[in-house]
């Protein structure tokens, strides 16, 4: 099969599932709480093509970026993303 869009790895359920679970681990939220991810082209020279939005949608909303594809993610890169983020 011929790949159209080789700058988009495949990302798979379980890898998808995976960077989920670590969220809802890290954030100590509800499993309820609707997740949502999009692999985005990044343009910034010293990152790599693609980077990963991420959508909590709890209250109030977040949005985290992180600047590899979701099937690259791992545990620390959640951890560390989400400690970016000043708390209030
Ligand atoms: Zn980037």
């Amino acid at each position: 099969m011929i790949d159209l869009f080789p700058r988009k790895p495949a990302v798979t359920t379980e890898q998808l599932q995976q960077v989920k679970d670590w969220l809802y681990e890290v954030l100590q939220i509800n499993r309820h709480t609707i997740i949502s991810m999009s692999q985005l082209q990044c343009t910034d020279p010293n990152c790599p093509p693609l980077q990963t939005a991420i959508a909590i949608m709890s209250i109030p909303h977040r949005v985290i970026r992180i600047h590899k594809a979701i099937s690259d993610i791992t545990y620390a890169d959640v951890v560390q993303a989400i400690a970016i983020k000043p708390k209030d």
